[in-house]
């Protein structure tokens, strides 16, 4: 089956670093699609190496007196086809809501864009068993009513920490999501690395998987994508 690797590059690059990165970088030959969503004032760099393009965050609005904010519209206007929305960083640093998520991701839809829609629970919620419900609730409040989304499933405890769920944590998850969302690709993210990323696509209901530190270094991120 074909996979979705989505490259989250955060706050990281420069453009000697895009150069460097895309002199190092080939598309493994697959049907597999990579998507690289770097900071906003590199997107139109990065569109130079490759076609598929997201940004880390939107505006709900199209337009107007939001100074520093970046709308979907302008996203779409540079060639982005993709948007990452509710990041757990967005969520933690920016106080984003599940209801501004949605409103975002319907703005996004408008546009022209994809929403990645970013979900998970933390250590606490995890080690009192409230995974599953709490990650159903976040989706019920956070996803557009419908149209083209991706959902990713991000526990915080594993972003950026070198840990990760378990085949068997991660199964539960993504089967509990499928039965609820059955046509929404679901993507897994929490310290995803080139040793262990086949291993995680390879289960049940995950349609590939949505990597940080590890899409910054061009060699990991193909042989994720291979
Ligand atoms: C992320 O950016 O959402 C992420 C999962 O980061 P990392 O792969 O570094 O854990």
């Amino acid at each position: 089956m074909n996979k979705i690797i989505v490259a989250n590059w955060k706050m990281n690059g420069s453009q000697p670093f895009i150069q460097e990165f895309f002199r190092a970088w080939e598309k493994p030959n697959n049907q597999n699609k990579v998507i690289f969503c770097p900071p906003f004032p590199y997107i139109l760099l990065v569109k130079q190496f490759c076609s598929l393009v997201g940004a880390q965050d939107c505006h709900e609005q199209d337009q107007g007196a939001f100074t520093g904010n970046v709308s979907a519209k302008m996203l779409h206007d540079l060639g982005c086809l993709y948007v990452i929305l509710g990041h757990s960083e967005r969520r933690q640093y920016h106080q984003e809501s599940n209801q501004l998520i949605q409103k975002k991701a319907e703005n996004a839809q408008k546009n022209g864009l994809t929403p990645i829609i970013c979900v998970g629970e933390n250590l606490e919620c995890r080690q009192s068993h409230q995974a599953i419900p709490t990650v159903l609730a976040q989706l019920a409040e956070s996803l557009p009513i419908a149209g083209d989304m991706i959902i990713a499933y991000e526990p915080i405890w594993a972003i950026g920490t070198g840990l990760t769920a378990t085949t068997r944590e991660i199964a539960e998850m993504h089967q509990a999501i499928a039965d609820v969302y059955p046509n929404v690709p679901i993507l897994y993210g929490g310290s995803v690395t080139a040793d262990n990323a086949a291993e995680i696509m390879a289960i049940s209901h995950v349609d590939g998987v949505l990597v940080g530190g590890a899409s910054l270094k061009p060699e990991a991120l193909m042989r994720i994508s291979a």
